[in-house]
């Protein structure tokens, strides 16, 4: 037995990417991965949006090798430090100035779970109101609080509560609308249920201390909402006095083809989740809220690990980078581009049922075609045979969605033109050989 298939045995059953993808990964730069065997594979999860520069940007090593190099301390819980203040400095630059001028940030331990459930606990705290409003496919991770609002049963199903006082309300997925595929229908239908369950003292639902929303949702599988939709949430949220928090882990810096998703709306929320690309590639998480929400007590959220100053000295580099190099607007064309060429394909290939994203957040949903009136039946079993052709022609693609029939695409930010067309001409060859 080589040591890697002892890592395989001793590794729990709950493990995921590495149980679909069996190689063993060595080398990454950009885009690119490389394996044991020296394959090359284009890396289209970058951990769920983590690397929103790929592998390995010399200028984030750089940086990170400078900072170890120069003996400035590199754990401190959440004592200040020159790292600390570039990095809020630097993130405070890239905020929407109305969001920022108003808002204060709490490190959390560096997940976006934890993110979220600061989130959760303090609009709760704020509000003295227990119940949390989540939408139907949402996902915001997988502790306690946080996997209370996921709105996907699969991940949490097997004995775990579904409940902790969170109430779902549709989110407007507009291909799967029993009104058709008129996305002004689809949003009317979701803000209409918000607000007779807002206004509605009898309605069942308490009066709740936040709205939590994803503006794209990710592993809910790459699903946009219209700017009419999110400005009409914000409306509703602020006529009935909730706090809204916008959950970005996955959606922010960029990715949606603007720093943050929800500024293409123009709109402010109360708190604002982030992690994943803040830390450039380095763990990093922190809730950012108006300040008038300040009224959690010393400790109310500590951690441990929330000074990794390694983590902000990377995510100070890759904000940055993005910033200089315009970052966000390449995700907006290059995401035209990759979605463009996976239009064509379903034009093709009747499998492809919806193909939609937002900037460089992408997804593909795989159905199974012939489908007369409505949408297609999803097919799951078909996108994850597909997500492993494209694995051995070399393309690392996630399945997400309801029923795992979304095949996601979340490149690193940077990628050009030619890497599109790589990344499309290597779908195809998955998709013949699984479909064809
Ligand atoms: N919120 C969103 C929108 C996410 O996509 C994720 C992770 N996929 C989380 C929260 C949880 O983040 P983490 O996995 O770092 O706990």
């Amino acid at each position: 037995m080589d040591r890697y298939e002892w890592v395989r045995r001793v590794e729990s059953n709950a493990r995921t990417y590495a149980a679909t993808f069996e190689s063993v990964f060595e080398v990454g730069s950009g885009l690119r991965l490389k394996d044991s065997t020296g394959r090359d594979i284009l890396d289209c999860l970058c951990c769920a949006g983590a690397l929103p520069l790929g592998h390995n940007h010399p200028e984030v090593k750089s940086a990170v090798v400078e900072f170890i190099d120069s003996g400035h301390v590199q754990q401190v819980l959440d004592l200040i430090t020159p790292a600390k203040y570039d990095f809020i400095e630097q993130l405070y630059g890239v905020l929407p100035p109305a969001f920022a001028a108003q808002s204060k940030i709490h490190f959390c331990s560096p997940s976006g779970s934890d993110a979220v459930e600061a989130a959760m606990k303090l609009t709760r705290i704020a509000t003295q109101r227990q119940p949390i409003i989540a939408f139907h496919g949402a996902y915001h991770g997988m502790t306690g609080a946080a996997l209370g609002a996921m709105g996907n049963l699969g991940p949490k199903s097997r004995g775990m509560s579904a409940g902790q006082n969170v109430h779902f309300a549709p989110y407007p997925y507009t291909f799967r609308c029993p009104f058709g595929s008129d996305g002004s229908q689809t949003d009317k239908l979701s803000l209409a249920y918000l607000d007779t369950i807002l206004s509605d003292p009898e309605s069942g639902v308490p009066c709740p201390a936040a709205v939590i929303v994803e503006v794209v949702q990710g592993e809910g599988g790459c699903i946009p909402v219209s700017d009419y939709w999110l400005r009409s949430l914000r409306e509703l949220t602020k006529h009935y006095q909730i706090p809204l928090i916008v959950d970005e882990v996955q959606s922010g810096f960029g990715r949606t083809g603007t720093m943050f998703a929800f500024e293409r709306a123009g709109i402010v929320p109360d708190v604002l989740v982030l992690s994943k690309a803040l830390g450039g590639g380095f763990p990093l998480a922190v809730v950012m809220y108006h300040e008038s929400l300040d009224v959690w007590s010393r400790g109310m959220h500590a951690g441990t690990f929330r000074g990794n100053q390694i983590a902000m000295v990377s995510g100070k580099k890759t904000m940055e980078i993005i910033q200089r190099d315009h970052l966000a607007a390449n995700a907006r064309s290059q995401g035209e581009g990759l979605v463009a060429g996976l239009r064509d394909l379903a034009q093709t290939y009747p499998e492809l049922g919806d193909v939609r994203g937002r900037g460089l957040m992408v997804g593909v949903e795989v159905v199974k075609p012939g489908a007369t009136t409505g949408a297609s039946e999803p097919d799951g079993e078909l996108a994850t045979r597909i997500k492993l052709a494209a694995f051995e022609h070399g393309l690392l693609i996630e399945t997400g969605g309801r029923h795992g029939a979304v095949m996601r695409f979340l490149p690193p930010l940077n990628i050009s033109e030619s890497d599109v067309g790589e990344i499309l001409s290597r779908f195809e060859s998955a998709l013949t050989s699984t479909v064809r």
